[in-house]
């Protein structure tokens, strides 16, 4: 395939490199001339292990360098967008992104045959789909998904390990505003045989990439809570701390679809709950306020997760703008499936907020009925002793529990005589299984 790459900073010429390397014919565009020269000289202007052997190795023969984007567009199958993106303070700096847009959409106008243009870049979730996407056809006077295709594929390369990080990735991540454009990455990852892939549309890719840079810095600042903390009370090495936890069961070994067991926490929905984890965490910022050692992220995670259940019965005011007299059943009411633990299930807040909506509330768990009726003894509430008996003649249904129980809730759902709500607090079900459903980051 013929590719060519707009920007030569790390991403880009590392992409370009690698993409040579991979069989395919690559074209660099950067808008600065020495570096274009140097390139064309096989010298890398940035130092990375193993580039300046991949540009001996390809410059003169699949691998060039250029300042002429519109050559290199027009001369090309697909086109990367591989410019930076800095934070300009308030907000993300698109100027460089929509400039090469703007640039590509007007070789765009001059090409007939199909071209595929693919951000490359770190863009906020959008950017590709609305400003460059607009740029693009201002520019070209034509139309994304019809006369070019347009995808955002993000980078997780690490300066130092680049190369290595491109040519043996740990995912690919293809977004597209349409299956061609997906099916267009998928040919040019085609070597790439046993790489995870996700094919998603382009904003779900864009945020891909911040969700993982995210994680990782909150990562980052949570241990430096915790050492600061531990460093007023005294007599705590964080470095010991993080040992003992890094042996946790959690990151270690492998779950049935190969990933670590600590995903399972990477998961949104209406909230944790139990006997541990809202005390304890609820325990330590009180115990950081007494020594002056205020814990600002650890005191987030308690807000956000108090504004769960309020987040997941708003979902059903997507379909009601009253709840006065809807039929809800609330599916589950342990704090997490094979226990009868109820403490500080989020299943509580979510039955008095429908029952303050003056919903008409009926809840269903196949071990924890007896507890949640002596934690909440609510006369609105009516507790059943069976799924059928929760589910007869229910508008909508929140599930806030995964039992495995609850496995043949769609199937009972949709052979209904009316169409019911399904509220999925936990993701727990395909968003396709049900005719309506609704769930937390959907
Ligand atoms: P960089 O600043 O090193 O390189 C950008 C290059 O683009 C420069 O050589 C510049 O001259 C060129 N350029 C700017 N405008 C141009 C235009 N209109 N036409 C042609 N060339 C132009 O940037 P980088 O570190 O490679 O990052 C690029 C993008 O990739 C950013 O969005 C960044 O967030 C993302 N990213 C970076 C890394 C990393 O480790 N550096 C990793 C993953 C993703």
């Amino acid at each position: 395939m013929k590719v060519s790459i707009i920007g030569t900073g790390y991403v880009g010429l590392v992409t370009g490199a690698c993409l040579a390397e991979r069989g395919q014919d690559v074209t660099c565009v950067d808008i600065d001339p020495e570096r274009v020269a140097a390139l064309n000289r096989a010298e890398s202007p940035i130092y990375e292990e193993g580039l300046d052997d991949l540009l001996r190795a390809h410059v003169g023969s699949t691998l060039r360098a250029t300042t002429d984007l519109e050559g290199a567009v027009l001369d090309s199958d697909m086109t990367f967008i591989a410019v930076g993106t800095p934070f300009d303070g308030q907000t993300i700096d698109l100027t460089a992104v929509l400039a090469a847009s703007r640039q590509i959409g007007a070789a765009l106008a001059k090409k007939a045959s199909f071209h595929v243009v693919v951000v490359k870049s770190t863009v906020v979730p959008g950017s590709t789909d609305g400003p460059v996407r607009a740029a693009l056809e201002d520019a070209s006077g034509k139309r994304a998904g019809q006369d070019f295709g347009l995808a955002m594929n993000p980078e997780f390369l690490s300066e130092g390990e680049a190369v290595h990080d491109f040519l043996f990735p740990d995912r690919l991540v293809l977004g597209g505003i349409d299956a061609r454009s997906i099916a267009t990455l998928e040919g040019l990852y085609e070597s790439f045989a046993d790489v995870p892939r996700l094919r998603t549309n382009t904003r779900t890719a864009e945020m891909i990439k911040y969700a993982s840079n995210a994680l990782l810095a909150t990562l980052v600042s949570f241990s430096n809570e915790l050492a600061n903390l531990g460093a007023t009370l005294g007599d705590i090495d964080t470095i010991e701390v993080m040992r003992g936890v890094h042996l946790s069961q959690y990151f270690r070994g492998r779950n049935a679809e190969g990933l670590p067991p600590i995903t399972a926490f990477l998961a949104a929905g209406c909230g944790f709950g139990g006997s541990c984890l809202p005390k304890d965490v609820s325990a330590l910022v009180a115990q950081g306020k007494q020594v002056g050692n205020s814990m600002s992220l650890l005191d987030s995670v308690i807000q956000l997760n108090s504004q769960q259940p309020r987040r997941t019965v708003a979902l059903l005011r997507k379909h009601w703008s009253s709840l006065v007299g809807v039929k809800v059943a609330v599916l589950g009411l342990s704090f997490k499936p094979g226990t009868s633990d109820v403490r500080e299930s989020p299943a509580f807040p979510i039955i008095r907020e429908l029952v303050q909506e003056a919903a008409i509330v009926t809840a269903f768990d196949p071990v924890a009925v007896s507890e949640a009726r002596r934690h909440l003894p609510d006369s609105r509430v009516r507790y059943c002793d069976s799924l059928d008996a929760a589910l007869a003649d229910v508008d909508a249904v929140i599930v806030v529990t995964p039992w495995p129980q609850f496995a043949d809730l769609p199937a009972r759902l949709n052979g209904g005589s009316r169409p019911v709500v399904l509220v999925d607090g936990r993701r727990a079900f395909d968003k396709a299984s049900v005719n309506i459903y609704e769930g937390i980051g959907l």
